[in-house]
């Protein structure tokens, strides 16, 4: 290795002459560095041996040893430490701490020297750089520093615990800085909270089916519920039963009608989620469940109890015959969640036995009402 050192004759002389003796303080001073610099990098680097300054430097800023430090940084860049692994700083020895005046003024000859040579667009990128918030962080010889667009690992000196130090800037963010929770990058825009039971067109979650069922809320659609488990009355049904949902959602009547009895329970649903909501809830699969309009349905079976909107029957001109001739049920329940099952049953010709809060009733045979 060949080491050359550039200058006045006699200073160049005395250098020589300091480093044949190996005496790194007369070095430091004939190279023009604060004498309070000098004094640090002797202790840190010559008597202590250490490798990494970015933790000394931290705690000399503010004045105590933690685990973790946190420093604001000064927006002139000149005095710190952050990024020397990759070469970048605006000095060229090592500063004692961020508030190093004297390193200041080093950093500020250094840097007309620059804009004096046309580097002034350089000496700004430098600035910004050095001015960025940083997270640094080590434990046993290895460390982590990460800036607002990139993050480097380096070799530190092996410390038992773990150490961070963490660079506060009020400096507006780099260009292509990256986006995150962590401090260091950008805040990530979170977008406005949905409001409450009101989902938009297209808004409407998972959560939202398959908790509430298209109810603006669960305690909504158990009220709801208790007003057509009236009129079902989940006690008479037996546990060799079957009983039917046509539309049945996420499952939760149905669920609420046969958890006592345990009776077998079928259901039909046109929306996937909701579908997928039932099945898991009800436990059941295959032929139980079907993911279709409940007027595509057909079984064999002569269920004890079934289920069905009155706002499906308005949607289904033929109704009666559907319902009278393929679906066969011991019992029918019709129910209106709006509460207006008389009025709406009434419209399209439907007699009704046993109303309860004008939410649900009973409906003894199709082919009668035919
Ligand atoms: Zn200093």
């Amino acid at each position: 290795m060949l080491s050359v050192a550039v200058g006045r004759y006699d200073l160049a002389a005395q250098f020589a002459d300091a480093w044949e003796r190996a005496d790194d303080a007369s070095m430091g001073q004939l190279l023009g560095y604060p004498e309070c610099c000098v004094r640090f990098f002797c202790q840190f680097w010559i008597i202590d041996k250490l490798l990494d300054p970015t933790l000394s430097a931290a705690a000399r800023t503010v004045g105590k040893w933690s685990q973790r430090i946190e420093l604001a940084l000064p927006s002139d860049g000149l005095t710190s430490v952050a990024w020397r692994w990759l070469g970048v700083r605006s000095v060229f020895h090592l500063p004692c701490s961020l508030n190093c005046e004297a390193t200041r003024e080093v950093g500020r000859q250094l840097r007309s020297l620059m804009i004096r040579l046309e580097r002034g667009t350089e000496a700004e990128w430098l600035r910004q750089l050095l001015a960025a918030p940083f997270e640094y962080s080590s434990l046993h010889g290895i460390a982590i520093t990460r800036t607002p667009i990139c993050k480097w690992t380096h070799s530190t000196d092996a410390l038992g615990t773990r150490f961070d130090v963490l660079g506060l800037s009020s400096e507006p963010w780099l260009d292509g800085s990256a986006s995150g929770r962590g401090h260091m990058y950008r805040p990530v825009a979170v977008p406005a909270a949905p409001t409450p039971n009101l989902p938009g067109p297209g808004q409407i979650a998972h959560e939202y089916n398959s908790d509430q069922n298209g109810f603006p809320t669960a305690w909504l659609m158990r009220r709801a519920h208790a007003r057509v488990l009236a009129v079902v009355d989940p006690r008479a049904i037996e546990s060799n039963d079957s009983v039917l949902d046509l539309g049945c959602g996420n499952g939760a009547l149905l669920a609420a009608i046969v958890r006592e009895s345990g009776a077998q329970a079928f259901g039909v649903e046109q929306n996937l989620t909701r579908a997928a909501a039932a099945k898991e809830r009800l436990q059941v699969n295959g032929d139980a469940l079907q993911t279709s309009s409940i007027w595509e349905y057909r079984s064999a079976r002569t269920f004890g109890t079934a289920l069905i909107s009155v706002a499906r029957l308005e949607e289904y001109r033929t109704f009666r015959a559907y319902l009278g001739r393929c679906i066969l049920a011991r019992r029918w329940v019709i129910y209106d969640y709006s509460g207006k099952l008389v009025e709406r049953a009434e419209v399209l010709g439907i007699r009704l036995d046993g109303v309860v809060d004008n939410h649900a009733g009973l409906v003894v045979d199709w082919g009668h009402n035919a």
